[in-house]
């Protein structure tokens, strides 16, 4: 069973569908009277999202923060607080929980969330991380499931850099420093997300955690349209054209995993405003294709081809062990 499939069930089951704001976002959301409050949860797990040959206890620590600080920033949420599930298959060396924490704490504090509990278990399988964050938002999150035909996709800064940097930590072979930095401590999109939302310029928003073509693809799933992206338009690390790779830098952008930029679409009528409060926070957004009607992914390629687009970002159950949120 794929991770979608696993989901779709859970859907299914009776009640569930009722709850209309629950499986299915980066987030759930509970409506209150102050506002809206927002949960997620995500781990990370030795030998499937990490290996210790490469990631240090304190960039561990900062990691499990952005996963979770990334679902937050594709709603448009601030994080308030969060639970630690710490499984470990021996006793950690002391330095190793001070290095981890200081990783953790260090994250959650810069974007104003503290750890306010969990458990610790012994896990003979290895290093098993999990964390729960809870934020709020006094303006309604942005969801998935709003995007239109005629809406233009943008997503928030270049792809790939981490895929790439993983191919490269992986083979033990020299990476450069800013892609081996988008891999171990990538940077949550919160001030961009929550800007966005307060706004309300934007109809549909999604972190970019399994691929852009993936994540595309849910974000038109759940808005029951289809999209076109356009080779061109789509932003690559530009480091990643000198390297010796496996594949072309756009494989990386459109397929790698692990980005955490943001991935939302937005209304033509929207764009001066877009632009206008996007240069306020000093920032460039990148317009890499179209919302259409008919259900589908596209690439239009740069010879003018209109060419069907595989979405193969990662599952976890359709292609095996290879990392991702
Ligand atoms: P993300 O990559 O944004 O963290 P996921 O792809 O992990 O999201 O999950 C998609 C949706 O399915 C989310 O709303 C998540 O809460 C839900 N979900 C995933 N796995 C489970 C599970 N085992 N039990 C309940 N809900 C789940
Ligand atoms: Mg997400």
């Amino acid at each position: 069973m794929k991770e979608e499939d696993l989901i779709a069930y859970l859907l299914s089951q009776k009640g569930q569908k009722a709850l209309d704001e629950g499986i299915g976002d980066d987030c759930a959301i509970l409506v209150g009277k102050g506002g809206y409050t927002l949960l997620t949860t995500d781990a990370l797990v030795e030998g499937v999202h990490f290996d210790r040959r490469y990631f240090s206890a304190y960039f561990l620590g900062r990691k499990l923060a952005v996963v979770n600080l990334s679902d937050m920033a594709a709603m448009g949420g601030c994080p308030q607080a969060a639970l630690l599930t710490l499984g470990l298959p021996s006793p950690p060396e002391p330095a190793w929980v001070q290095e981890f924490f200081q990783g953790l704490l260090s994250r959650l504090g810069e974007f104003g969330a503290k750890l306010v509990g969990g458990d610790t278990v012994r896990n003979p399988g290895g290093i098993f991380l999990n964390l729960s964050l809870v934020g709020h938002a006094t303006w309604a999150p942005v969801r998935r499931d709003k995007a239109r035909p005629g809406e233009i996709i943008f997503v928030s800064r270049p792809l790939g850099a981490s895929a790439a940097a993983l191919e490269l930590l992986q083979k033990g072979v020299s990476c450069p420093d800013p892609l081996i930095q988008a891999h171990l401590d990538p940077e949550p999109e919160l001030l961009l997300g929550q800007a966005l939302a307060q706004k309300q310029l934007i109809s549909a928003l999604i972190d970019i955690s399994d691929g852009l073509a993936l994540d595309l693809k849910r974000l038109c799933r759940a808005s029951g349209v289809g999209a076109i992206l356009f080779e061109e338009s789509i932003p690559f690390h530009p480091l990643l054209s000198g390297l010796s790779l496996e594949a072309p830098p756009l494989h990386y952008a459109l397929f790698g995993g692990e980005d955490y930029a943001l991935l939302f679409t937005s209304p033509p009528a929207s764009q001066d405003q877009l632009t206008n409060l996007t240069s306020s926070l000093g920032r460039i957004l990148f317009p890499v294709g179209r919302i259409c009607a008919e259900t589908g992914l596209w690439l239009k390629t740069r010879h003018g081809d209109q060419i069907p687009l595989d979405a193969k970002g990662f599952d976890h159950f359709a292609f095996g062990h290879k990392p991702s949120s």
